[in-house]
């Protein structure tokens, strides 16, 4: 699947590390976001300490992970990264802590699924750079305090609202990750043919931007998919516009980048639910998806769109979806 399409395999995931960008010049996009960082960086490197702690928060594919190794090189230090669900125990995160060096990064995505005992350890660890431990059982425990060399925690999550408060309050840096616009992702379209070496035309890369979701991740896949058409074809020695729309009439991606899966949720707001309000959990089970996936993937890119909108009540379809889809809609 090319939305969500977590069940990657190591060819694409190999792809996917030689289009990463390695520097803030070559990262395309989030203007704001990177003059600001840069500025923290060159401000850091000069006092010679570490980067404030960093939190990036965004729809999946945006380039989170990718800004965050960015960071680790630009401020020439190491990076360690991990994931929130990867650390089970207060133990797995002293290991991770006490193997870095001073200034380094320490990369934990989706951080809001963190335990909630390690989720506490962190706080003293991001704010004064030590954690204690306790060692030992009942009336022979004692804690023993464990001083840390100072770091930069960047963590990164799709769902800012479910960070807990005091986690979020300790992150000097908090960025948010928009939505690239098409012209971004052209520019990113193009970078990525010229690394994989297909030919392609202005036309191509505008068309594939336009339909990528605003998301760099989709924009790779699609272009992925399309060079494979492109090379099997008899006519195309270059990806021009033509190829890009038959493939994505293949792929069964529309003409304003929506999957079957963003249909199959408007079509069942529309027919089951007379258009909304209807709630997340509902809508999920209806279309036989996961609550987060459509809270993540799905619901925020047909918010932008405008093909969705929240109410107190639930989720609702605009008149801009039921023109897109041809539905006339019932009167309530
Ligand atoms: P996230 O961590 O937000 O899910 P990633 O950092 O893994 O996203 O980015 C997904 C892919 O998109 C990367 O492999 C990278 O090639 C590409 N990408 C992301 N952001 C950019 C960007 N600003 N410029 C160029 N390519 C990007």
């Amino acid at each position: 699947r090319i939305v969500t399409g977590d069940k990657q395999d190591d060819a694409e995931t190999s792809i996917e590390q030689s289009l990463r960008p390695s520097s803030l010049s070559t990262y395309i996009g989030q203007t704001a976001l990177k003059r600001e960082l840069s500025v923290y960086i060159r401000a850091a490197k000069k006092r010679e300490e570490a980067l404030d702690h960093v939190l990036l928060y965004g729809p999946p594919g945006l380039g989170k992970t990718t800004l965050a190794m960015i960071i680790a090189k630009e401020m020439q230090v190491g990076i360690k990264t991990t994931s929130g669900p990867a650390i089970e125990k207060t133990g797995d995160l002293v290991a991770l802590l006490n193997e870095l060096q001073p200034g380094d990064v320490l990369f934990i995505d989706e951080i809001h699924r963190l335990p909630k005992v390690v989720e506490e350890m962190l706080y003293s660890a991001m704010e004064d750079f030590f954690i204690d431990i306790v060692v030992g059982q009942g009336p022979t425990a004692h804690p023993i305090h464990f001083p840390l060399p100072p770091f930069t925690l960047i963590g990164a999550t799709t769902r800012a609202g479910l960070l807990s408060a005091p986690l979020r309050d300790r992150f000097g840096i908090v960025g948010h990750m928009a939505y690239y616009s098409s012209a971004e992702l052209e520019q990113i379209v193009k970078r990525s043919a010229k690394i994989l070496n297909s030919p392609i035309q202005e036309e191509g890369a505008h068309e594939i931007a336009r339909r990528s979701r605003g998301t760099p991740r989709i924009a790779n896949r699609l272009l992925k998919r399309i060079r494979d058409f492109a090379e099997v074809s008899t006519h195309h020695d270059s990806i021009d516009r033509t190829i890009v729309q038959q493939a994505l009439e293949m792929l069964q991606v529309d003409n304003e980048g929506l999957d079957q899966t963003d249909i199959k949720l408007l079509k069942t707001m529309i027919r089951f639910y007379n258009g909304g309000p209807v709630g997340l959990n509902t809508l999920a089970a209806n279309i036989g998806e996961e609550t987060d996936t459509v809270a993540e993937m799905y619901e925020p890119f047909l918010l932008q769109k405008g093909f969705i909108k929240r109410t107190a009540r639930g989720r609702m379809v605009t008149p801009l979806a039921y023109k897109h889809l041809g539905i006339t809609p019932d009167k309530k």
